[in-house]
């Protein structure tokens, strides 16, 4: 499938405008292809408290799950971007920031391309090195040694309440 990036580039031009962006006044949008076909977009929104402001990429990411894949009998969350386009409100490329790549890397894979100035990027590229659901699964506890823990801990509650209701039992003898 070949990507067509005037377009692309439109509709994220188009999400910018429709940004909710009043602090920075940096209106940023975002447009994804993807595999089956579709184009998907999100804007940033800013919030008074900053710290909870929102990516365009964010709002992009969500839409593709929110909506699901084209056709139903596809497996929810098996729907890949292919190709993304962020922009700013002057629509020219914007490259997104660094955890919108680590966000994106999960939504389309280290082959997704990412429009720049000099044109499109695979997303490794942007992100080198990068944590991923590999690390995720191979570097977690074991889960016996978790398991044992668990059991420990349930125990060592178990015996504190027995304490303690010996203790409401006497207290209670003793009136
Ligand atoms: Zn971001």
């Amino acid at each position: 499938m070949s990507t067509d990036w005037p377009a692309l580039r439109a509709a994220a031009t188009a999400a910018a405008d429709r940004a909710y962006a009043p602090y920075s006044g940096l209106r940023v949008g975002a447009a994804g292809l993807t595999d089956d076909g579709r184009i998907i977009v999100g804007a940033n929104v800013e919030n008074a408290s900053f710290g909870l402001t929102l990516c365009a990429e964010c709002g992009l990411v969500s839409a593709l799950h929110g909506a699901g894949p084209a056709d139903p009998s596809v497996q929810a969350g098996a729907t890949e971007l292919v190709a993304v386009a962020v922009v700013a409100g002057d629509g020219d490329p914007l490259l997104p920031c660094g955890r919108c790549r680590q966000l994106l890397l999960e939504a389309g894979g280290g082959s997704l391309l990412v429009d720049t100035a000099d044109g499109p990027v695979e997303l490794k590229v942007l992100l080198p090195a990068a944590f991923t659901t590999t690390d995720l699964a191979e570097r977690r506890d074991q889960e016996t040694s978790h398991d044992q823990e668990t059991t420990r801990e349930q125990e060592t509650t178990r015996e504190q309440e027995t304490t303690r209701e010996r203790e409401t039992t006497r207290e209670r003898g003793a009136q």
